[in-house]
Order: C-alpha cells, then sequence, then structure tokens
C-alpha cells in the first residue's frame, strides 16, 4: 500500500507562502473516483483521514480545511469544512478514544501508522506543539476527472499547511467477472449514500442479492433463511487468482432477520447493537465478514467473498482457481442481516490494513441500461452475457 505522507509545500503552490507550514497526511492515498454520471463525466472522492500536524514549537488554530481538485493545474472543485464541523470531527474521534475503540477501529483511522511518536490527537481545532487533527471523511465531487486533490489547513492569518495527492481513475491489472449466475440486485455500493463508502476497507464493495417475480428477496414470513432465493446459491470466482483465505466455521445468523411484527426502528436498534457486539470483538474486519474466500490476483489485488454459508467453501488456502469456478454459496454470516453477498476488491491481504479499489466487471448484459466499463451502482440489475 502506498502512502503519501507530505510535508508543506511545492514551491508556487500557495499564492502566500509561510515561512513554516503544519504537516498533512492523508491516508488512504494515492485517491482513487468513484462515477458519478460516467457520460457526462461526473465523479466524486472520499479522503477517510486527514492528519494536520502541529509540528511547530506554537499553538496553531485551525480555521477550516479545503481541499481542491486540480486538473492541469487549474482548480475544478473546491470543498471546504469551516472550524464548528472540524471540532464536531475532532470531538467524535475523541469519544472514540475514551471508549477504547480506537484499535479496534484501526482499518478505519489507520492510527497505529498515522500518529506518530510523542503525537497525540487534538479533541479541537486548536493544536498545541504535537497534536495532531483528525478529520475523517471529506467527501468531495467533480464534473470532470481531476489529477490531484491539494488539501490546506487554514488559519486566520492565512494557508499554514498544505498537501498535494496524485487523484486517478483506478486501473486494475485483473479482468473481474460478475462473481455470480444470473440476474441480481445491487442493494449497496461505491455510492456515497451507502455505508460501504465511508470504510476504508469496503469502500467500492458491492452486496448483491437475487430477488423473485414480486421484487422480494424471500417467500413466507421471510424469517427463516432457507426463505431467501439468495440462500445457498453458487458464489465463483471473479477472476483468476490464489485462494490465501478461508472461513467456513461461522454460524449464518437466522436471528438478524428482520421479524414480520418489527417496526424498523427497533430492527435498526438490534441490528446495531449486534454491529457494536461485532466491533467489540477485537478482530476488527474479520470478524464482520464471516465465512469468506480470499483470492489473491495480479498486481497484489485481492478479491474477497463474504457473509456465504456455513460450511460452503469449496476451496481451499493454496488452491490455484479461473474466473467463473464455484468457491462457495451465499449465506448470511457474520455482519449480515439477510443472505447476501459481500464482493469487494482491496490492495492486500490483510483485511484490517487493506484499502478497497473501485473496478469494473466485464462481460456485462447491456440490456436496460449500458453497465459496461462502469463503476456499478445501488439500483443497478446486473446478469453476465
Ligand atoms: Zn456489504
Amino acid at each position: 500500500m502506498k502512502k503519501f505522507w507530505l510535508a508543506a509545500c511545492a514551491a508556487g503552490a500557495l499564492t502566500a507562502a509561510p515561512a513554516q507550514a503544519l504537516e498533512i497526511r492523508v491516508d488512504p492515498a494515492p485517491l482513487y473516483v468513484f462515477d458519478l454520471a460516467p457520460d457526462r463525466g461526473g465523479v466524486d472522492l472520499v479522503l477517510h483521514n486527514i492528519l494536520v500536524v502541529n509540528d511547530e514549537a506554537r499553538t496553531q488554530e485551525l480555521t477550516g480545511l479545503r481541499v481542491d481538485l486540480l486538473k492541469e493545474g487549474e482548480i475544478v472543485a473546491t470543498a471546504r469544512v469551516g472550524a464548528a464541523a472540524l471540532l464536531r470531527r475532532a470531538q467524535r474521534v475523541t469519544t472514540y478514544e475514551q471508549a477504547g475503540l480506537l484499535r479496534a477501529m484501526d482499518f478505519q483511522f489507520h492510527l497505529s501508522r498515522n500518529l506518530h511518536e510523542g503525537e497525540k490527537l487534538s479533541s479541537d481545532a486548536t493544536l498545541e506543539p504535537g497534536e495532531v487533527l483528525l478529520n475523517t471523511g471529506f467527501y468531495i465531487s467533480a464534473s470532470i476527472l481531476p489529477d490531484t486533490a491539494r488539501v490546506v489547513a487554514e488559519s486566520a492569518g492565512g494557508d499554514i499547511g498544505v498537501a498535494s495527492i496524485p487523484v486517478s481513475r483506478y486501473q486494475s491489472p485483473n479482468h473481474y467477472r460478475a462473481p455470480v449466475d444470473g440476474r441480481w440486485l445491487v442493494f449497496a455500493s461505491g455510492d456515497a449514500e451507502h455505508h460501504h463508502r465511508w470504510v476504508v476497507s469496503s469502500e467500492y464493495a458491492l452486496d448483491l442479492a437475487t430477488l423473485g417475480p414480486e421484487l422480494r428477496s424471500h417467500t413466507g414470513d421471510g424469517t427463516r433463511l432457507a426463505q431467501y432465493r439468495t440462500f445457498g446459491l453458487p458464489i465463483r470466482a471473479a477472476a483468476d487468482g490464489v485462494v490465501v483465505a478461508v472461513r467456513n466455521d461461522v454460524i449464518d445468523n437466522e436471528g438478524m432477520l428482520r421479524r414480520p411484527d418489527e417496526s424498523y426502528e427497533s430492527y435498526e436498534e438490534r441490528v446495531a447493537e449486534g454491529q457494536q457486539a461485532i466491533l467489540l470483538s477485537g478482530s476488527g474486519f474479520e470478524a464482520a465478514a464471516g465465512n469468506y474466500v480470499l483470492i489473491e490476483h495480479a498486481g497484489g489485488e485481492h478479491s474477497l467473498y463474504a457473509h456465504m454459508r456455513r460450511g460452503s467453501a469449496r476451496v481451499r488456502v493454496g488452491q490455484r482457481v479461473s474466473t467463473g469456478d464455484q468457491v462457495g454459496e451465499a449465506g448470511s454470516s457474520g455482519n449480515s442481516t439477510e443472505p447476501h453477498l459481500h464482493f469487494q476488491v482491496i490492495d492486500g491481504p490483510d483485511l484490517n490494513r487493506a484499502r478497497g479499489l473501485p473496478v469494473v466487471f466485464e462481460g456485462l448484459r447491456d440490456d436496460w441500461i449500458a453497465m459496461g466499463g462502469r463503476h456499478l451502482r445501488a439500483g443497478d440489475v446486473m446478469e453476465r452475457e
């Protein structure tokens, strides 16, 4: 995984360059865009972790954090958070810290590698020497593909820190095909309105399920896993590779299905409690995956097939697989509320260290709308040719 810990300031990047500048770290980096409207050129990106480090000897007060997107040196979009939002975000991180959750959430904040010896997190936008402001989930969109994101720390006296991060449309060396047979609904993807997008390791993940003729995921009252059309369907390798991890012993969560007499609010509450328990179990993202298969592909990419049915794995560690080989069956293990496949491509084998990569599937049918060469979005219905 590449990291860009760029201290200040290419000459000329600032109009009034300060004599000294704060260090800004961005992780993960470089940045990859997600298609908003490919035929119109729209893209968006999330800067998950921006750390502003006061490595000077005096107190520094931040008044804002700004991201400029540039293409060939011209600004094509700008977004900014002011002092009040910086304070809220700093306080939220402090809350996690006080609850002892930062280690469990290292798959998200990566503080074990980003917070250096002698540095400590700040709970507000006033940074004492050695303090670090962590700003999470900075979102920005643009109408054309930028090549650079310039992250700028602002103070009342002007800009006091800047880092330039490369931006691109991710190019995979692999050829991925849809990992399921027949017609499946994408009900969550890397869309910014879905939970995946805000989690580093599953940023562009797909949640996939099949629907019946009445667009329902199950028959009957939906309280039994066997009533779900997706449960037990084959899951296939999305590309050629070698299996590097398999988990096969996690029970499928029949108890997490929504009961017919349950209000959505109380159901959500019940689900949140289950998720909290998984988080606190200490193994981070891996516990959430339930039964899974992880396959290594060219270029260090790995594809993950999560929430599989207990005992359904058809492959073993070290086995070479080809595109389309069955690796298991869809289930509802781990952090899953009903049977579905959670599919993602990441840049390394460690589920708690890797980042999600935005890949596209080849060979999808274009019956209703064009699927070829673009990132799938929630609401897409996909089927292989
Ligand atoms: Zn998912």
